[in-house]
């Protein structure tokens, strides 16, 4: 049983020796190429000796095999979502967000319920069918925690026209044990949460003060959210504040403690990296810069060492690198987002966002974008809402059954969108896409598919298996 003091055990000087032993011998690379195609993902001295590859050839041949791992077991899908910046009230001092306490630049921000259901109207109205709440770490007095737990309630409640929100996941501050069994029984999706940093020292300084400056706190926050159930989580780094090669290999041990103690680990990885905010000038100068490289890097061998767990790729980067990161193992993405609380209502504004985002485009030019690129958009909801998450969702991942699901799924609300939000050029683009996705398909799951695509065709909405 986790207690709400728990931790986790990071090994730094294991880590350390690990990076300083790593060399990237080509014959090495070659074998632990091989080994990712059996899709049972890589050890920590495969991941640093990844990580030492410099050489473009050989880089090439990274990418190449990250490109295969997401195909074999991705296909083309990308599933869409945006975040809802509900509140940028927040008690802590982490130097590189503009939310943190002390910045007088930022207009502070909580929306009220109703608020909350005029943005998810907004964002319904767009064809979102996922959203991911957020929040700084303090809540309006009033209601306290129960203030995100209403909040949750509030996003599935609403509706416009035909559609709505399926599936709210979270990134919240860590809970105690008790919060999280009253957050899993708000319905939530993923419970996502960013270490930030794994390096203890960094992370000291990063965060001097505020409930967020205990380490120990935030990094056992997975074991108490799966202790009650709670399981699918979302794991992150910020990239940008510590070496990437140490965070990297650090959140790899905090994946393999998960999955020791609970047979499973987290449902995604997400890799977000230092954007410049308004009143954090750390933002601007991060203390260990990555380079875009390197970036592309990390998804690829995250791809090849975790090959069964999502990866998110957010609006904080440019499209030409989310371009890049989608070939290469990404299958999750956000569009058209704000990070500012009322920003879909609103214009995008600097003065209470949380950062600056690297894609302004909406969500029908990200959409067309991605389906002329080859990709299938997809707004899936059904796993965990049939129940199949944690352990019951990589008992069918891993022997590939989930693909009958997803593949199929996703056309199926690929054409809800379409019908229901689509400009003219898109609804053009994406059919010929789910024409071409229809071709390449099984004639068993292309009969299951065409059933699925009819009934949309007919009117029906939510239609899953
Ligand atoms: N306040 C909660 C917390 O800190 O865990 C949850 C929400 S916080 C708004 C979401 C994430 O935004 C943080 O975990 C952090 O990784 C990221 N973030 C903060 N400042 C950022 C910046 N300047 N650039 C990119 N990401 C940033
Ligand atoms: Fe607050 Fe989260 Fe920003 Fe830190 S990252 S200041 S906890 S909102």
């Amino acid at each position: 049983m986790a207690t709400d003091c728990d931790t986790v055990p990071i090994d730094e000087a294991n880590i350390g020796r690990t990076l300083e032993t790593a060399t990237a011998d080509p014959v090495r690379v070659a074998e632990i190429l091989a080994k990712a195609r059996i899709l049972k993902g890589l050890d920590a001295d495969d991941v640093a000796t990844l990580m030492a590859v410099e050489s473009p050839e050989l880089l090439k041949e990274v990418f190449e095999t990250a490109k295969w791992v997401k195909e074999e077991i991705y296909g083309r899908r990308l599933v869409l979502f945006a975040p809802l910046y509900v509140s940028n009230l927040c008690h802590n001092e982490c130097l590189y967000c503009a939310f943190r306490k002390s910045n007088t630049e930022v207009k502070r921000r909580a929306l009220n319920q109703e608020e909350i259901a005029a943005e998810v109207k907004i964002l319904v109205e767009q064809g979102h069918k996922r959203v991911l709440l957020v929040a700084g770490e303090s809540y309006p007095e009033e209601d306290g925690f129960n203030y995100i737990l209403k909040a949750v309630k509030t996003i599935y409640d609403t509706k416009s026209g035909n559609g709505e929100i399926r599936r709210v996941n979270v990134n919240i501050a860590p809970l105690t044990i008790d919060e999280f069994a009253e957050l899993k029984g708000a319905n939530i999706g993923t419970y996502q949460l960013f270490q930030e940093t794994y390096h203890r020292e960094t992370y000291k300084k990063m965060h001097p003060s505020g409930r967020k400056s205990d380490y120990d706190w935030r990094i056992s926050a997975f074991d108490r959210a799966m202790e009650v159930g709670i399981d699918d989580v979302g794991i992150g780094v910020l990239y940008g504040l510590a070496d990437w090669r140490f965070e990297t290999l650090a959140m790899m041990q905090h994946i393999r403690h998960l999955e020791s103690r609970f047979g499973v680990g987290p449902h995604t990885i997400s890799v977000p990296r230092l954007e410049p905010a308004c009143g954090a000038p750390l933002a601007a100068d991060p203390p260990a810069p990555m380079a875009d490289v390197d970036f592309l890097k990390a998804v690829a061998i995250l791809r090849l060492a975790v090959p069964y767990t999502g990866i998110i790729m957010s609006t904080r980067e440019n499209p030409e690198v989310r371009r890049a990161t989608f070939e290469l193992g990404v299958s999750q993405i956000s569009a058209g987002s704000r990070t500012n609380p009322g920003g879909y209502g609103e214009d995008e504004k600097f003065d209470t966002a949380q950062f600056q985002l690297g894609d302004h485009r909406p969500l029908d030019e990200v959409i067309r974008d991605i389906t002329y690129l080859g990709f299938v958009p997809s707004f899936c909801t059904a796993c965990y809402r049939l129940g199949r998450t944690g352990q019951d969702f990589m008992d069918l991942a891993k022997p590939g059954k989930i693909k009958d699901h997803c593949a199929v799924n996703a056309l199926s609300t690929f054409r809800e969108y379409l019908m229901d939000y689509a400009s003219p050029a898109t609804q053009v683009a994406g059919e010929r896409r789910i024409a071409k996705a229809l071709e390449e398909m099984t004639p068993e799951r292309r009969r299951t598919a065409q059933m699925l695509l009819d009934e949309v065709k007919k009117g029906r909405r939510d239609v899953l298996v």
